[in-house]
């Protein structure tokens, strides 16, 4: 049997909030988890259901939950597709230039934001500290990310000196300005993922900066370091070499039951691979990842339903 080192801390499950259960909570109490990512679902409409968490908490009994886990030590880290919050895009009406510029050379708000605009990344601080102040029971771990497309960079003048990962880095650095105003523990991921997966090349990441790596161009059903996963595995270790180790967290998706019901309900029955997860911890490991967590959606009260309480042994594993 392989011994797992101790230099990962944390793990973690993350999942949609309506999906917050008695199931979750006692797997996660009777189990190493101590992490609970809050992912709100909705696509192009997921800042709706951001705002609205920030606006009203959790209903009631989710709450209770909630309330019960961090009572218990668990961490609560919200992992937000947040920038049509950030930088509301009704602002493009008079401030087009807080806006990206597409490959057309036009101004647009379709997603994200100019990276060179100092006012827009001022706005971009401000709205982070208000929607940090409001999301209940946050640690100081906070993980607010551009928008959920492959690459939507600026293409200004200024910013076509800047790398797509230059610019998330920018704004990842604004968002974590406004983060310390109102927590001076406040960390912020840049979130290695999609367009962004390379490292930065040209900006340096402020303190309080750490890497989320985010493999979703892997392939699921081959292990990190097999062949067939050469460009995630070598992007996890350049990765690394750029941001550190401290506090770095890889959120991968060995328990995404949305993904493996191409996110489509109703869910499939969710068949853990065990061997995938303990090798590609063991990697993460290797290049000193302090924290992993995996994606963990379609897995609550529906799925119940359908298949019994989801088995996840072989990631979670139980005291
Ligand atoms: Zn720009």
């Amino acid at each position: 049997m392989i011994t797992m080192k101790t230099m990962i801390t944390k793990k973690g499950v993350v999942i949609h909030p309506e999906e917050i259960t008695k199931t979750w909570e006692k797997a996660i109490l009777g189990s190493d988890i101590n992490i609970l990512g809050i992912h709100p679902v909705g696509g192009e409409h997921s800042h709706e259901k951001v705002k609205a968490l920030a606006d009203n908490g959790f209903p009631n009994e989710k709450d209770l939950i909630i309330k019960n886990l961090v009572s218990k030590g668990v961490s609560i880290e919200y992992e937000l597709h947040a920038m049509s919050l950030l930088l509301p895009r009704e602002l493009f009406a008079s401030q087009p230039r807080y806006f990206r510029m597409n490959e057309k050379g036009e101004r647009t708000p379709d997603y994200n934001c100019c990276a060179s605009n100092k006012d827009a990344l001022e706005i971009i601080s401000d709205s982070a500290s208000d929607l940090a102040l409001k999301l209940p029971y946050s640690s100081d771990i906070y993980n607010f990310w551009l928008d959920d497309v492959f690459d939507a960079s600026c293409k200004c003048g200024e910013c076509s000196r800047l790398t797509s990962s230059d610019q998330a880095l920018v704004i990842y650095n604004a968002v974590l300005r406004g983060l310390k105003r109102v927590n001076k523990n406040a960390k912020q991921s840049y979130l290695a993922y999609c367009g962004a997966s390379d490292p930065p090349a040209n900006i340096e990441p402020e303190e309080g900066i750490f890497l989320e790596y985010a493999p979703f161009k892997r392939d699921f059903f081959k292990p990190l370091i097999s062949g067939d996963n050469t460009l995630s595995a070598a992007r996890a270790r350049n990765a690394i070499a750029f941001f550190g180790g401290r506090g770095a967290k890889a959120l991968d998706y060995w328990l995404d039951n949305s993904l493996y019901s191409g996110w489509k309900k109703p869910p499939l029955e969710f068949h853990i691979n065990a061997d995938i997860v303990m090798r590609d911890i063991e990697f993460y490991e290797s290049l000193g990842f302090e924290s992993v967590t995996s994606f963990a959606c379609y897995l609550g009260e529906d799925y119940e339903r359908l298949f019994g309480a989801p088995v996840l042994d072989g990631y979670i594993k139980k005291k």
